[in-house]
């Protein structure tokens, strides 16, 4: 019996550490949206061989100088440009063993003063706590608030066995009780292409993880379709042929299961991301994350869709672009391809 814990282990030893001046990185800033994310130790579950398909790296705990001297000349918090920012680091920005409470508080005090209207703060349920929340709202009254959890899926068994995920459900109700009451949203990331699962059944775990997210209050939900990142176990499955990347087609193939059994308004609240526009993490010399495939013929297509998806204001568009996706002609055969793998999706069903 093999044990995910120490595969994952020992995937991360060989991963470049983080530049000791690379106080944050930031990405994306169309469409007024900025993901900023900062240095820290590492996930401390991550560390315990948590989450066998994640790495986002492992760097150094930034002093309060470092993080204050970066606020201050980071331009980015006067934008106006920007309409909503998400703040993160390698894992939990809410846990201490990341950022101090000391530094928490200096990014605070820099949104409090930022014309930026909407901030997300990234983080695993076990870190949220009613003092953090409370600092939040004390420190940002006027702002619209959102956390965001990682939930990946559902099921005990994707989740605890086959991702190796150190994450209860019981604990994830109770942080979304404490966000929602505190008059924030809640965002719950879903993963779609779980390793040991097969397309069908990958389907069915994003479904019903979905369906249940928004029965919770989730205010909105996003999906995430598997990169392979180097320096994880997911990756080495992948090199010895027990890990094939999904489709893109497979993506279309969940939102379209969605957008069957969900509210408009609820795929309204459908994101989506890592679909293939991130970069990777490490300068070119080191190996390269694999995110899903499809062939050259649709692959102008497939972006220009989730470009026309994400940018859709009502989950009656989103559904048509669906559709059109789906049935669209094309001269590609990786989508024929993808659709004979799980042809009969909606009869099956999870036993677990
Ligand atoms: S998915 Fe979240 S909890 Fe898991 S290792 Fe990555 S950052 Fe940590
Ligand atoms: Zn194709």
């Amino acid at each position: 019996m093999f044990n995910l814990d120490i595969i994952n282990v020992e995937a991360h030893m060989d991963r470049p550490h983080a530049l000791p001046d690379s106080v944050a990185t930031v990405w994306g800033r169309e469409s007024g949206f900025v993901q900023l994310c900062f240095q820290s130790r590492g996930c401390r579950f991550s560390d315990m061989g948590s989450c066998i398909m994640c790495d986002y790296g492992c760097g150094s705990e930034l002093t309060a100088e470092q993080v204050s001297n970066f606020c201050r000349e980071s331009e980015l918090f006067n934008s106006r440009e920007i309409s909503e920012i998400l703040i993160g680091t390698y894992g939990s920005v809410l846990d201490e063993y990341e950022i101090s409470s000391e530094c928490f508080r200096i990014i605070l005090q820099r949104l409090r003063e930022s014309p930026i209207q909407m901030v997300g703060f990234e983080t695993h349920c076990d870190t949220v706590t009613e003092e953090k929340l409370r600092e939040i709202k004390e420190y940002l009254p006027d702002k619209k608030i959102y956390i965001e959890l990682g939930f990946e899926s559902l099921s005990d068994k994707v989740r605890e066995k086959y991702l190796n995920k150190k994450l209860k459900i019981a604990n994830l109700k109770q942080a979304m009780m404490h966000i929602n009451q505190m008059g924030f949203m809640t965002i719950l990331n879903v993963l779609l292409g779980s390793p040991f699962l097969t397309p069908s059944e990958q389907i069915a775990d994003v479904v019903s993880s979905v369906q249940w997210a928004f029965q919770q209050g989730a205010a909105h939900v996003v999906l995430f379709p598997v990169n392979v990142k180097p320096y994880t176990a997911l990756y080495r499955f992948m090199n010895e042929g027990l890990y094939r990347p999904i489709s893109h087609w497979r993506v279309i193939a969940a939102l379209h299961a969605l957008s069957q059994v969900l509210e408009e308004e609820e795929m309204a609240c459908l994101g989506l991301s890592w679909y293939g526009e991130r970069t990777d993490i490490y300068s070119e010399e080191f190996p390269r994350m694999v995110p899903p495939r499809c062939c050259p013929d649709c692959r102008e297509e497939l972006f220009s869709f989730y470009q026309q998806y994400l940018q859709a204001e009502s989950g009656r568009r989103r559904n048509q672009l669906i559709d059109n996706m789906r049935t669209k002609a094309m001269k590609c055969h990786c989508r024929e391809e993808e659709w004979s793998e799980f042809a009969g999706y909606t009869e099956r069903r999870m036993y677990f």
